[in-house]
């Protein structure tokens, strides 16, 4: 018998979609992507894992977590899954009020709850402030973690442009790219592997959605993620590597920008089609 191997980090993508838009998230969320896990994918994609790998957090997030009807069972069903891990729940807060039960259960499960706000517009204000305040209520009432995150003030560049122009930096210093990067402990268990962050995952949701995306992603469309048979060596190897050649594709020094309202749709968005400063 094997002793599990603990890691920091392990996120699933519940839905791909995202109701906000804001540019260059890492998860290339803002692109329209489709598809919200069942709790039968949840579990199938899980429980090949449960006994190799103990996640000190177990994220629950998307795209738009709130999107999937299933998320207060899946919360539940992670804690029976990874009764030792922090399971958590990273969202914008936009639909919270479609998962009646769901600060009950987060404080059942002793899980943590990231509220993030991607705008300081009075407009995006007024919509965060109704929603932030029911998260308070439900964390007086049932005692969870929560973490108000200000995404905005830290907010960087993973590649440049989207849909079908989208580029990877391809600075060339995977070294240096990895000491910057921002998600470098956020593995993600995607159609069932493990894959080591979220851009060399949900590029390949991009790749499907616009197959004509440049040449310059065709290294790290090649990418193979960690299958369930891999052996302990491996699995250990996997989760203990740091910088990987991919890591060529992202910047050596990202820089903060302001991004566009995320709250403007992805239509107009692509008809405007002006990059922003
Ligand atoms: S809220 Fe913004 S950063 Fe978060 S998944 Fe949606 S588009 Fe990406
Ligand atoms: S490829 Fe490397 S540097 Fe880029 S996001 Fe992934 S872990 Fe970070």
């Amino acid at each position: 018998m094997h002793l599990k191997i603990p890691i920091h980090t392990l996120e699933i993508h519940v839905a791909n979609a995202c109701n906000l838009t804001c540019e260059s998230c890492s998860h290339f969320s803002n692109n329209g992507h489709k598809g919200v896990l069942s709790l039968e994918e949840f579990e199938k994609w899980c429980a090949p894992w449960t006994g190799k790998i103990t996640p000190k957090h177990f994220r629950l997030l998307g795209g738009e977590p709130t999107i999937n009807p299933q998320l207060t069972a899946m919360l539940l069903r992670a804690h029976e899954l990874w009764p030792n891990s922090k399971i958590c729940l990273t969202t914008n807060g936009f639909f919270l009020d479609r998962h009646p039960g769901i600060y009950e259960v987060l404080g059942k499960i002793g899980g943590e709850l990231t509220l993030t706000k991607h705008d300081f517009t009075p407009e995006y204000d007024e919509k965060y402030n109704v929603f932030k305040q029911a998260v308070l209520a439900g964390k007086a009432k049932h005692n969870f973690s929560l973490n108000l995150e200000i995404s905005y003030k830290r907010w960087s560049r993973r590649h440049k442009g989207e849909g079908a122009g989208v580029m990877p930096f391809n600075d060339g210093d995977p070294k240096k790219a990895f000491k910057k990067c921002a998600c470098r402990r956020c593995h993600q268990l995607f159609r069932g592997k493990i894959w080591k962050c979220p851009p060399i995952t949900y590029i390949n949701l991009q790749k499907e959605k616009f197959p004509n995306i440049s040449s310059e992603w065709d290294p790290y469309l090649t990418y193979e993620p960690l299958d369930p048979s891999a052996t302990q060596m491996q699995t250990l190897k996997f989760f203990t590597t740091r910088t990987e050649s991919i890591c060529a594709m992202c910047p050596v020094s990202p820089q903060r920008f302001d991004k566009r309202s995320p709250l403007i749709p992805l239509g107009e968005l692509n008809k405007a089609n002006t990059p922003a400063a």
